[in-house]
Order: structure tokens, then sequence, then C-alpha cells
């Protein structure tokens, strides 16, 4: 098997429909562009369990992911497992009220990392990675941007600006070394997506849209420079507007190449499409 360097870049939350309609072109104009299908066999669409199923090509069930933070309290933890339920969920802020109440109860959450993950992830499987900020697998900055962002929004607007052309020019950085994979990951589209949508401006969604459409330009170029042979660039959900709720099924991939024919894959078959492009064996071997 020949051996292929392999770059993906995520762009959190941003929705194959909208992609098209504001004519992100970077992404559009890719050998493969398509929406693949993000169901987990959960009823929710969560962020840090998306992006858990990529990286292991396993499901919730098995990679042991689930909902938005993990709960510091194994106990918390395993009960929140139910959020899996809609019933469950609509209570979750008082229960998160009593939770706290609770005394030697540690009700507070924090950012899942590969510590968390029951399955083995690529990273580990090919020979030279390198992942940055990838949700579920590593946290990049240890920053909350939700603090700034109950006093002012246009602080923590400037505070994620500085955390993505940090991860901008790490990903610049690793791109210009010798790894196999390169793995970064970009919140921008889908914090700006969810902040914005309460105060009702969709001009500033669409200005970041085009923001990852300059970013993407970048990236190819690059890529090409330094010898990528496959780019995909890949989202985990996507947020159409409002009124019509949240995350949802339109996830896109798009990609220099044909990476599975025909056939739409399920979030969980890129794992494996990667480890055969850079020619390191599968395994189902847990850790
Ligand atoms: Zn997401």
């Amino acid at each position: 098997m020949s051996s292929n360097r392999v770059l993906v870049v995520s762009f959190d939350g941003m929705d194959y429909k909208l992609i098209q309609k504001l004519g992100v072109k970077s992404l559009t104009d890719m050998e493969k562009f398509e929406s693949y299908n993000n169901s987990t066999g959960m009823t929710t669409i969560i962020t840090n369990e998306l992006w858990a199923s990529f990286i292991t090509g396993k499901t919730w069930r098995e990679h042991g992911i689930i909902s938005k933070n993990r709960p510091e309290s194994e106990l918390l933890f395993k009960v929140e497992k139910l959020n899996r339920f809609w019933w469950w969920r609509k209570f979750q802020g008082i229960r998160h009220k009593i939770y706290g109440w609770i005394p030697f109860l540690s009700s507070g959450n924090r950012k899942y990392t590969r510590q968390d993950l029951k399955s083995r992830t690529m990273f580990e499987q090919v020979h030279s990675s390198k992942a940055i900020d990838v949700r579920s697998y590593n946290v990049g900055y240890n920053y909350d941007l939700m603090t700034p962002l109950e006093f002012d929004l246009s602080l923590a607007v400037e505070e994620l600006d500085r955390l993505t052309n940090w991860k901008k020019q790490e990903l610049f950085d690793s791109m210009g070394k010798d790894h196999d994979l390169v793995m970064a990951h970009f919140h921008k589209p889908d914090h700006i997506h969810h902040w914005f949508w309460e105060v009702g401006k969709m001009d500033k969604v669409e200005e970041t849209y085009h923001e990852m459409d300059e970013m993407a330009a970048e990236i190819k170029e690059k890529a090409e420079k330094e010898g990528f042979d496959t780019v995909l660039f890949v989202s985990d959900h996507g947020l159409p507007d409002v009124e019509n709720g949240g995350h949802n099924e339109n996830a896109f991939y798009s990609c220099n190449k044909e990476l599975f024919g025909d056939k739409t894959p399920h979030i969980t078959d890129f794992h494996d499409k990667i480890l055969e492009l850079t020619g390191s064996e599968t395994s189902d071997i847990d850790v």
C-alpha cells in the first residue's frame, strides 16, 4: 500500500446547504463536495460525540463520549448518559442546579480529552501524526470562552479570533513538518453561529463563512506546496437558522480526491479511510 500524506481540517458546524448558498468556493470547488451521514445512534447531534466518532471510527457506545462536556464526577458522568433521551435533556437546567446543591459532589464540567476515549484514535495508529485542538482528543488551549461571553459579545469574539489565529499558525507550522497526518479543528463557525443567532445577526455568520473560505484557500495552497496528497475539509453538523432549531444533519465533507465512490459515507467511515490512505494498519484493539 502506498503511503500518502493526509491533511484534515475541520470547520465545526459549517452547514452543507449554507456553504452553497453563501458561495464558499474553496470548499465547493473540490473533486468531491457532499453531505455525509452524521447520525451516530443517538438522538442528539453533539460536537464532542461526533468528532470522537470521526477519529475512532466507532459510535458513542464504544468510544464512550456523550454530550457536551464531561461531568467531573464519575457518578454524574454515568447518570448524564441519559442525555440521549429527550425527556432527560428537557430538565437539564433544573438538574444542574440540583447537582450544585448536593454536598461533596463535584458538579463542574471539564473538556473531554483522549483519556476519556475507550477506543483507539487514528492519531495513535498513524506513524507520525499531529492533532491540533481536536475535540474529544486534545485541548489546544485551556480557555473558557463562555465567561467573556457573559459580559460582552465583542470581547468573546476578540478572544475567539485570537485562538483561531493561534491555531492557524500551529497548523501552518505543522504542515511544514514531516507528519503523515495533520488534523486541525476550527470551532469558530459554530461559535459565531450560536452567538449571533441570539442577537439575530446572520451577516456575522456570512462574514465568518467567507473568512473560512479564505483560510481554506490558503490551506490548499500550502498543502500543495508541502506535498500533501489528500486534503480533506469536514464539518460535524450543520446549523441552518434560529427558527429551525440547533445542530442538524447537514454536515459536509470536501476532498481533493474521490474517497468513497458513489457511497455516501457515515461519520465512522473516515477513520478507516484515513488509515488506508496513510498506509497504516487498521486495528480493532481497544485501549
Ligand atoms: Zn460542532
